[in-house]
């Protein structure tokens, strides 16, 4: 569905990304895992458009998307749930939620997009008027998730979505993309948690120092003497 083809990206002169390719199948989990500062966010924002590569392509749906500005990415079906939640806190649930079916693809089936979050997330229901800064971080992350879905993406791409949450919530956030991967949904998970994002995932990457060093099945890499060593202390 996402074929990212030998993306570098700079900030400034600094290099980020160097080279870097990503395959992600339809209706599939794809980890990308990896130390702080490795460059998982960077590739992040260049598949949603926040960053434009120097080099390379990023082709969705048979075309190069690479430079196109975030709102035409997420207008073509490119969700992003973003790291840190980024919802806005003075709002209410229900107007944040409104905010994420302004795209042009979402606003005639707005009603029943918002139905069918509210049923995905009851908790968003009980407390549709509520300020989203007064919900607990469990909630907010709901929220963060229920707003980009409003967008009727057929990707989303997933930030650290259990950054800062609660062991058994780290767990419903994992439940949550698996669920939507079972929807039909295509998926592209950073997770700090490399052990629940590698299980979940059909493929994963790891990317060192803006580089992609190993690729394989999820189930593989778990098992992968390298992996083991670098990010899980075995
Ligand atoms: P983390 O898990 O800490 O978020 P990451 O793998 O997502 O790490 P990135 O945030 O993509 O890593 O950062 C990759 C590299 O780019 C790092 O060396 C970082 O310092 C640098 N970098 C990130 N954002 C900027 C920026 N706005 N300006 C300059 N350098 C940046």
């Amino acid at each position: 569905m996402i074929e990212v083809e030998g993306i570098d990206v700079f900030y400034g002169d600094a290099q980020a990304l160097d080279g870097v390719s990503v395959s992600v199948p339809e209706r599939q989990i794809v980890a990308i895992v990896g130390a702080n500062g490795a460059g998982k966010t960077t590739l992040i924002r260049a598949i949603a458009g926040m960053l434009s590569p120097k080099r390379g392509k990023i082709m969705y749906q048979g075309k190069n998307i690479a430079g196109l500005p975030s709102h035409k990415v997420c207008n073509l079906g490119i969700g992003h749930v973003a790291e840190g939640r980024q919802i806005f806190p003075s709002l209410s649930v229900s107007e944040n939620l409104e905010m994420g079916a302004m795209l042009p693809r979402a606003r005639s089936s707005r009603a029943s997009t918002r139905a069918r979050v509210l049923e995905m997330f009851p908790r968003l229901a009980e407390r549709i008027n509520q300020s989203a800064g007064t919900l607990s971080g469990g909630e907010q992350q709901m929220l963060a998730i229920g707003r980009c879905l409003m967008g009727r993406p057929n990707v989303i791409l997933f930030d650290e979505p259990s950054l800062g949450l609660a062991p058994t919530l780290v767990q419903q956030v994992i439940e949550t993309v698996r669920t939507l991967s079972e929807q039909g949904l295509t998926c592209v998970l950073v997770e700090q948690n490399v052990t629940v994002s590698l299980k979940i995932s059909a493929t994963g990457y790891v990317l060192e120092n803006g580089r992609i060093t190993l690729a394989g099945r999820g189930s593989e890499l778990l098992t992968d003497d390298r992996v083991r060593k670098a990010y899980l202390g075995l």
